[in-house]
């Protein structure tokens, strides 16, 4: 066959059998959330571009480079969601979600689009869950939510040896101050040799640095100062609230100066998830969150708690177990048949087999019941169950148990319609040596 089109670059999709595991490993993050007394929200894929903007920050790649955004038919910008963070805050001060106690616990799962330069571990279409808690402001919760993350890796059989939960504390916006200061004095004494994004960070955005993927550039800020160095009085209190919580769940982790993020909004705890066994490569981070108090600021005016984080579904497929999530074999069964011997009794036959957890697919449309065959083969059907003209004329069905050889004496049988069903069910069960 021509193929003329292909999907996307970086858009992949997502086929069965893998999509199976898709449908099982949705069902356990949702489930985990649930537990946990999560809610899921299901914000558009579309929103404002505006909404990024401010939600992301203009300093970031996202919103400097990756966003797929376009003017509508009514000319307003809007982009497809490259994150799941900015909407779900949006949604909740738009339905006002803050107004009993104040303390909200929500999880979002879906697609997410960034214009990146495909490789391993990073899509243009990717997907994330993630989680937020509004308004609870003490340093537990913040420990709660990293064991949200690192109690999913363990149920999903991912080992306490192959990841590494990095911890850090940015302080506030004062405490942050000093830090740049200190940080910008360090950078200086060997800024020409920092790649050219960093040569721009240091007089934009210094912390960024920190952040940068290049090798050298990481060499070079091995020593540099640490944020938690510069802590004032109530952030420091709060980290320590943060490592009593960690040590409570019992979680290891390891302080980490270089999680940064280069947005005033964040403050306070940052985190990150990583892969340590190599599986990954160099896109080894799971999990990625942090404290963003100060982003209600630009939505509502005033700051509020907030703290979340995201993971990539596709990073987390690469190392987990997938045997935990493989889907449970169910009976399947071919109904073969014709239009003229088919009526609405066999209708209601296969109704009753796919009400009983037995997969029917009804073929009537292939001509030849050898071909039928063929197609029961392919589909590993463990039972065919037929109907034509001699089975119409004598009101029977006849049944092939097909695990077993055409010399078998059990392969063949005549079943009465309203024994089908307990007979499928009854024979499922036996094993043939
Ligand atoms: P990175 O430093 O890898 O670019 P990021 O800071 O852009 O990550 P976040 O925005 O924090 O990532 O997203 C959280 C998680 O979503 C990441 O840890 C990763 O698992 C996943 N993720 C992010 N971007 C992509 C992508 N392009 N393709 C696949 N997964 C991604
Ligand atoms: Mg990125």
């Amino acid at each position: 066959m021509d193929i003329r089109f292909k999907s996307i670059k970086g858009m992949n999709d997502i086929l069965p059998p893998e999509s199976n595991i898709w449908i099982n490993l949705e069902h356990l993050l949702r489930e985990h959330f649930f537990m946990a007394g999560f809610r899921e929200i299901r914000t558009p894929i579309l929103e404002y571009f505006e909404l990024f903007v401010r939600g992301i920050g203009e300093g970031t790649d996202i919103v400097e480079k990756e966003m797929y955004s376009f003017k509508d038919k009514d000319g307003e910008m809007i982009t497809l969601r490259p994150e799941g963070t900015a909407p779900v805050v949006r949604a909740i001060i738009e339905h006002n979600f803050l107004k009993h106690d104040g303390i909200c616990r929500f999880f979002y799962l879906g697609p997410m689009f960034r214009y990146e330069r495909p490789q391993k571990g990073r899509l243009r279409q990717f997907h994330q869950f993630g989680a937020e808690v509004f308004g609870i402001q003490d340093g537990s919760i913040d420990g709660e939510l990293i064991f949200l993350g690192v109690s999913l890796l363990n149920k999903l059989g991912v080992q306490e040896r192959d990841f590494i939960t990095k911890v850090n504390s940015l302080g506030c916006i004062e405490c942050r101050k000093g830090f740049r200061e200190s940080l910008v004095v360090f950078l200086n004494k060997s800024k020409d040799s920092f790649c050219d994004d960093c040569k721009r960070r240091i007089l934009t955005n210094p912390l960024r640095v920190l952040d940068c993927k290049n090798d050298s550039c990481r060499a070079l800020t091995q020593d540099a100062p640490c944020t938690v160095d510069y802590l004032c009085e109530g952030c420091s209190k709060h980290f320590d609230e943060v490592k009593r919580a960690l040590k409570c769940f019992e979680i290891k982790y390891e302080i980490d100066s270089r999680l940064v993020r280069g947005l005033d909004y964040y403050s306070r705890t940052t985190f990150e998830i990583q892969i340590t066994n190599n599986l990954l490569g160099s896109q080894n981070t799971v999990i990625a969150g942090g404290r963003y108090n100060s982003l209600f600021k630009d939505f509502v005016g005033e700051d509020y708690p907030a703290i979340g984080f995201a993971g990539g579904i596709e990073r987390l497929l690469e190392v987990i177990d997938k045997k935990l999530i493989e889907p449970k074999e169910k009976l399947r069964v071919s109904f073969m048949s014709d239009l003229a011997s088919f009526d609405v009794r066999d209708v209601l036959v296969v109704q009753k087999l796919r009400e009983a957890g037995i997969e029917v697919e009804v073929d009537l449309a292939t001509k030849s019941y050898k071909s039928k065959f063929k197609r029961a083969d392919r589909n590993q059907s463990t039972f065919a169950i037929i109907k034509g003209e001699d089975e119409k004329k004598g009101g029977y069905y006849t049944v092939k148990d097909l695990r077993l050889s055409i010399n078998s004496e059990d392969k063949q049988f005549r079943i009465k319609p309203e024994e089908l069903c307990n007979e499928i069910l009854r024979r499922k069960e036996i094993e043939w040596s």
